[in-house]
């Protein structure tokens, strides 16, 4: 807190220090309480909580959610607190396609009633396969928790202002659109959030978030990267800037190169989906690569092709299930995003590791052999030095692949081939490639932008 004094709001009359906070602000507390210990416990022991806590939620959905009945079928009869982590892997992992056709027998028919009222929660997630699941006051309480946990881990002065471009909706959109501030520190007396729609353009943002004046920024990579790029050439840099945080895509480690040498300040990484909140947050002892996992709320599994368990330091796709939620229970859920499993972090943090958040498998590169690779096309340093404000490469076919530019002129012959050397380079693979030029490359309809996208059917 940078020397600032940290005392929640009180919601009691008269009554300021120590605060007594209003009750869902109470059971935040209390949850948060508990994380910042529990973040310090071994592995093992840790593992033994969620395996706790699964056997609760396994026992409910097995009990009211009609999709489960068969699924957990082979559980029924085991003695309370024998659930091991290898029966918990036999069931059955829960693909994004089969909670579409699930509908409402993913819903449990008997939710707590001292979990609240349940909510929709609608995503297109990183497949752009839309879901609607439901959460309670229960998934919100432990969400705001780990929030919490992730703003106290970065020393974030909460009496600062933040500013957010993201992707959205309702009531927030409503409030970017009025110039309204929102607050950003639950619980505490907070400072503005200015917010910005992600889709504005890249040059309106910039001065718009260089006439704000902000500590925080809170935005997608790519949106980054392209905030940063122009902030360059105009020779201008957001003064009052304290930290970046990014979500919401796989973060380049370029993109932070840039951050800290362009504009002089750190930036902060986290993996999020709106269906689970913070899945994993940035080491706050290490620069880059080390992600841990909020595993007090979300049991997280990196399975290969064959469902084993990884390896650290190999890579797998990313099945996650949400301890909590007696609403719509996401259990041994394949969100589609893969992952490289990460080796005990030397913070002395027992919260499980993901080194990095690849790609989306969508979009995999298809070699002519069949086999698929994770590509990292943008941002190569280079590039700096090029009049390229947007890239993006596509896959045609199986030999095809095009380069997508959208630049203040054409490159010249040198230029494109450099730009070609880079592509061959990362693909591993001699491909044709074409370049296109563009006047803009729109995001996805998720607001993600699509550094890369294969139209080869696989
Ligand atoms: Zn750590």
């Amino acid at each position: 807190m940078t020397g600032k004094l940290l005392i929640p709001i009180s919601g009691c009359t008269g009554v300021a220090w120590p605060a007594v906070p209003p009750p869902v602000d109470s059971y935040v507390f209390s949850v948060l309480r508990q994380l910042e210990e529990s973040q310090w416990w071994p592995a093992e022991t840790l593992l033994a909580q969620q395996l706790l806590q699964a056997e609760r939620l396994l026992a409910h959905a097995a009990a009211t959610v009609p999709f489960y009945a068969d699924r957990l079928r082979f559980l029924r009869g085991t003695r309370a607190g024998s659930l091991s982590l290898e029966m918990f892997r036999r069931i059955p992992v829960l693909r994004r396609a089969q909670i579409q056709e699930a509908g409402s027998t993913l819903l449990s028919t008997k939710i707590p009633p001292d979990h609240g009222a349940p909510f929709d929660i609608r995503t297109s997630g990183s497949t752009g396969r839309p879901i609607s699941v439901k959460g309670t006051a229960i998934t919100s309480l432990m969400t705001r928790a780990a929030n919490m946990r992730y703003h106290l881990w970065f020393k974030r002065d909460f009496s600062a202002k933040s500013a957010a471009i993201r992707m959205l909706k309702g009531a927030e959109l409503d409030a970017a659109k009025a110039d309204q501030p929102i607050r950003w520190a639950d619980g505490f007396p907070s400072g503005p959030m200015v917010l910005r729609q992600i889709t504005t353009p890249v040059g309106e943002q910039l001065d718009w978030l260089l006439s704000q004046d902000s500590a925080y920024l809170l935005t997608f990579p790519s949106n980054l990267e392209s905030l940063i790029r122009l902030s360059q050439e105009r020779q201008v840099r957001p003064a009052s800037l304290r930290e970046v945080a990014t979500v919401g895509e796989a973060l380049d480690e370029e993109v932070r190169k840039a951050c800290e040498t362009v504009w002089g300040v750190p930036l902060v990484d986290a993996y999020s989906a709106q269906e689970f909140g913070y899945i994993a947050v940035q080491c706050p002892d290490h620069r880059g690569r080390h992600y841990h996992v909020n595993a007090e709320m979300i049991l997280v599994e990196i399975v290969n092709e064959e469902g084993a368990p990884v390896a650290p330091g190999d890579v797998g796709r990313l099945v996650l299930t949400d301890l909590h939620n007696f609403a719509t229970p996401l259990i041994r859920y394949e969100i589609g995003d893969l992952a490289e499993l990460g080796a005990p972090c030397g913070c002395g943090r027992g919260l499980p590791m993901v080194a990095r958040v690849l790609g989306r498998t969508r979009n995999m590169l298809v070699l002519p052999s069949g086999e698929k690779i994770c590509p990292r096309f943008t941002f190569e340093s280079f590039l700096f030095s090029l009049p390229i404000k947007q890239f993006q490469v596509i896959q045609e076919s199986r030999q095809n692949l095009v380069v997508r530019l959208v630049t203040e002129r054409p490159l010249k012959s040198e230029e494109e081939a450099r730009v070609k050397d880079s592509i061959l380079v990362k693909a591993g693979h001699p491909f044709d490639i074409r370049i296109d030029y563009v006047p803009v490359i729109p995001r996805a309809a998720s607001g993600k932008f699509e550094e890369f996208h294969s139209e080869v059917a696989v």
